[in-house]
């Protein structure tokens, strides 16, 4: 947890920036209206500010994602030795992933969280934001069907980053990973360090510009709550218990199924065993800081062989993000709700592969998911303004999903540590003596 000099933590200080951004603007909403000076005070303070942090966050979302995908296709690669473990791993991680996403877009897709604002409200919003997302968005005007699939794969991977077309550049970024783990070469290696390198620094720069995430959430809400009022906050606590709903579901029904039908544990053991694992998880919002509780819990409590524990949940502390794929699905759909863009079923299955991708491309760090939400909703022509709207709440669904993240990579040690042990006693009945 970073502190600066007031001595208070990094997530007290968002919580004031919400309140006070938020009770500023309801209160410039109720009493002052339509002013010229108040209009003037967004346009020149509070969306500046606001934009500084998202332009910062949208700078670090190409080498982070290139990076951490490139680091995790290298990692899974080199577990060939692992032979078995690592396939399985690699199963695990996309299926209970997609169950993920699409409980979360079921949940977000029935409950409609973000409708209800009066239809010209948000087309006004989406208008005066709709420059600056078109601005990077780009020229992907009116693509669909086939085109949409043909455009995963870039014609041009400078030109895609370049447009901040996400899912192209992961698709480079996988492609290259893949190679460099099949060549092995003296180069390969050193290149894939640098790589490394390129991670470490976006991590410190996500850390910085974390810092001023308590200026912009103050400014971002100022702004959506002076235009809109005391309704937006109604629809936020809708938001936060969707996502509460849909981690609920995820952790507590599909987790046990998994355990029960794969794991051959009870749940309730798993539960028991994991705790300390858990709450670390919850009070850190950080899978990487959680890790080496994770590591012991699994081997120690749930009895899991350590060369699995080491391999899944290291490699699932990073790539295996079940809570903050489910909330990444959420949230864009939220958006879209909220400024009235409709998405086909074309296009939320696009967000499905975006937020497994997303999910894996995240660094396990308090808001790691944020630049890849910011990129996602450029992509879709929502406005990325919307992120100062949840930002205020993000803290608290961060320790949310940092919870079902581990927890995740521990039910999943678990289910292969077993399929393991199975494997390992067939093989040893066919021996012969
Ligand atoms: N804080 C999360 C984790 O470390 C990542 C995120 O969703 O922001 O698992």
């Amino acid at each position: 947890e970073t502190r600066n000099t007031s001595g208070l933590s990094l997530h007290t200080r968002m919580l004031i920036g919400f309140i006070v951004g938020a009770g500023a603007g309801i209160a410039a909403n109720v009493f002052v209206g339509q002013a010229g000076w108040l209009d003037g005070l967004i346009a020149y303070v509070t969306d500046p500010v606001g934009q500084l942090f998202l332009r910062l966050l949208f700078m670090l979302v190409i080498p982070l994602v290139f990076s951490a995908l490139v680091l995790g296709v290298v990692e899974i690669g080199d577990a060939k030795s692992l032979g078995r473990i690592g396939g399985k791993t690699l199963l695990w991680i996309l299926v209970v992933t997609a169950v993920a996403v699409t409980i979360g877009l079921v949940c977000v897709n029935v409950l409609e969280p973000g409708r209800g604002l009066p239809q010209d409200v948000g087309q006004e919003l989406l208008a005066a934001a709709s420059d600056r997302a078109t601005e990077v968005a780009g020229k992907r005007e009116g693509v669909s069907g086939i085109q949409i699939l043909l455009n995963i794969v870039p014609r041009n991977p400078v030109a895609a980053a370049a447009d901040g077309d996400l899912i192209a550049v992961m698709f480079f970024a996988l492609m290259f990973g893949i190679a460099a783990t099949v060549i092995q070469s003296e180069g390969t290696r050193s290149f894939v360090s640098t790589v490394q390198g390129v991670y470490d620094i976006c991590l410190k720069l996500i850390g910085w510009v974390i810092e001023m995430a308590p200026y912009a959430v103050a400014a971002l809400l100022f702004s959506i709550t002076a235009k809109l009022g005391f309704d937006v906050l109604v629809q936020l606590a809708r938001y936060v218990g969707t996502v509460v709903l849909a981690l609920a579901i995820h952790f507590f029904v599909v987790f046990p199924l998994l355990l029960r039908t794969f794991g051959r544990m009870s749940p309730l053991a798993f539960f028991r065993g994991a705790e300390p694992a858990l709450l670390t998880a919850f009070s850190t919002s950080s899978s990487s800081a959680t890790l080496p509780t994770t590591l012991k819990v699994t081997e120690e409590s749930l009895g899991v062989p350590r060369r699995v524990v080491r391999f899944v949940c290291t490699l699932g502390a990073t790539a295996n993000m079940n809570g903050t794929a489910l909330f990444e699905g959420i949230t864009v759909l939220f958006l879209a709700q909220f400024f009235g863009v409709e998405l086909s079923l074309v296009q939320q299955v696009m967000i499905l592969v975006l937020c497994i991708l997303g999910s894996i491309g995240a660094a396990g760090v308090p808001g790691g998911s944020l630049p890849v939400i910011a990129m996602i909703l450029v992509m879709f022509k929502i406005p990325p303004e919307g992120i100062g709207l949840i930002l205020g709440v993000d803290r608290f669904l961060d320790m949310c999903r940092t919870v079902v993240n581990v927890g995740g990579d521990m039910a999943g040690s678990v289910v292969i540590g077993r399929s393991e042990a199975v494997a390992e006693a067939r093989a040893a009945a066919r021996q012969p003596g």
